[in-house]
């Protein structure tokens, strides 16, 4: 028998607001701990919780940005356990009216376009921070981190494979980027996705009993994390056994996923409407304003590269995944308006020169209109391509401008036909052997013969005349 899986994704963003979601505390991260503290996020009786704003403009800006439904009336509730990193007891959420509903995301996987479902969008606060140091018998807890705000956005089960759950996030990601909500972290825990799989026969119309997977903190985790699951859950059907529903955690590494606990119901929580909060309403003026301020969204501008500069779908998608990437490569084009080349030079030397620093485009030590007026060295023939790599690595280096560096150095390329004819004359002179076999019909001998000239000009020698004046002495 056939199997397919089916996944859906819960994912939860960090938001990248100054204040939490019910106080004034400060989100900041990296403080001494319990310092961002106050009596409403440590759940002292009595205190009470006010909504920041901020938290839902941002919620709404992922709602519009992924197509969803904004609820004009939409409520918070608690959802009730008890842990020690949760003081009040509960944590405020929002359940059976979330601010969001039905939107969707269209992905690229396996070659084609597909549109995931998005069941929900909800705002949430988060958790306090628990450490457990093995050589002492207690832990320990830092609320600095509770009451951060969070959006927690639920896919529908439409995902048919890994390769999809993981397009599906990165296009998620961009989107919260480009939104400039979340930093869209997954090492460092401010993107977060728990995972759900089953499996069924293929053609088969319900669904099988799903495991929830945690513990995904990469791209590449999810997608390994959903491999195994899937023939775990496989073996266990061809051998007629019953996946059972429960939570399971992913280990980096064994590259395993092991039972965790069984599922609780949304039953064990007793969601209630929480009575300190008040019906959350949003009119349609705070939605068209929100609205107006979206920036242009990375499957847009996508769509704009391709049409407006020709590029290939996989280079506008590469020079598209975050905004400051495509910023730079249209300042840069705007300056040297030949795309292809400027597209060619960022997938390239720059991003070469990125990785080799571990630094963002935003960091790059050579700026979008300094690759501009390198480029334009090359366009008029004043230096060649592969002087050009050499001047931009010393461009990173120095900080210095193109046109200086290649006044310095003395590396204008030559492009005197006599000064050319002279070397190229003393290259034939030296290799007779060669010219003999070229004029004897090896005529691949005159990239040799080229090599040669550039050698002896410390590749200062424009290649095209090289060639012209090579072919022309060895007829
Ligand atoms: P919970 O409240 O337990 O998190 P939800 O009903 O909200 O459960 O679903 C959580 C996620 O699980 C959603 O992304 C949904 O698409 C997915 N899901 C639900 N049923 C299945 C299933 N049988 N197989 C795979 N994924 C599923
Ligand atoms: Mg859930
Ligand atoms: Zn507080």
């Amino acid at each position: 028998m056939e199997f397919e899986p089916v996944i859906g994704l819960e994912v939860h963003a960090q938001l990248k607001t100054k204040t939490k979601i019910f106080c004034n505390c400060s989100t900041s991260f990296g403080a001494p701990p319990n310092t961002h503290t106050c009596t409403v996020c440590l759940g002292m009786p009595g205190a009470l919780p006010v909504l920041n704003k901020k938290v839902v403009e941002y919620s709404l800006r992922a709602a519009l940005a992924t197509s969803c439904k904004i609820n004009r009336e939409s409520r918070f509730a608690r959802k009730n356990y008890f842990y020690p990193d949760l003081p009040k007891g509960y944590q405020i959420s929002q359940y059976e009216l979330p601010i969001a509903e039905h939107g969707f995301l269209e992905i690229e996987a396996h070659g084609r376009k597909k549109k995931i479902g998005i069941t929900r969008i909800h705002m949430e606060e988060d958790a306090g921070k628990l450490t457990h140091d093995p050589d002492r018998p207690f832990s320990m807890v830092d609320f600095n981190r509770t009451g951060v705000p969070l959006i927690e956005i639920v896919s529908d089960p439409d995902i048919r494979s890994p390769e999809e759950a993981g397009a599906y996030l990165r296009q998620l990601r961009s989107i919260v980027r480009y939104l400039d909500i979340c930093d869209g972290n997954m090492e460092e825990g401010s993107f977060r996705c728990d995972a759900n799989v089953s499996i069924r026969p293929v053609g088969s119309e319900t669904f099988g009993t799903r495991a929830e997977l945690k513990n995904l903190n990469s791209f590449k985790h999810v997608e390994k994390a959903l491999h195994y699951e899937i023939i775990r859950q496989k073996e266990i059907l061809v051998e007629n056994g019953q996946v059972v529903q429960e939570t399971r955690l992913w280990d980096p590494d064994k590259n395993t996923t092991t039972s965790m606990r069984s599922k609780e119901e949304a039953h064990d929580y007793r969601y209630f409407p929480d009575p300190d909060l008040l019906p959350l309403v949003i009119d349609d003026n705070w939605i068209n304003d929100v609205r107006k301020s979206l920036p242009e969204l990375p499957s847009a501008k996508t769509k704009r590269f391709i049409k407006d500069f020709s590029l290939s779908s996989n280079n506008a998608e590469t020079l598209t995944s975050g905004r400051e990437l495509a910023e730079y490569f249209e300042e840069c084009t705007k300056q040297f308006p030949n795309p292809k080349q400027v597209c060619n030079w960022i997938m390239g030397p720059l991003m070469a020169l990125l990785n080799a620093e571990g630094k963002t485009i935003s960091e790059a030590p050579v700026s979008a209109s300094d690759l501009a007026e390198l480029l334009k060295l090359i366009d008029n023939g004043i230096i060649s391509n592969k002087i050009a790599k050499t001047i931009f690595e010393e461009m990173a280096q120095t900080g210095k401008a193109a046109k200086q560096l290649v006044k310095e150095k003395h590396l204008v390329q030559v492009t005197d036909v006599s000064a050319i004819e002279e070397v190229v004359s003393n290259v034939l002179t030296a290799c007779p052997k060669e010219v003999e076999s070229y004029k004897n019909g090896k005529t691949k001998l005159l990239g040799f013969f080229v090599g040669q000239v550039m050698k002896e000009t410390k590749g200062k020698a424009n290649p095209k005349i090289v060639n012209e004046i090579l072919k022309e002495k060895l007829k």
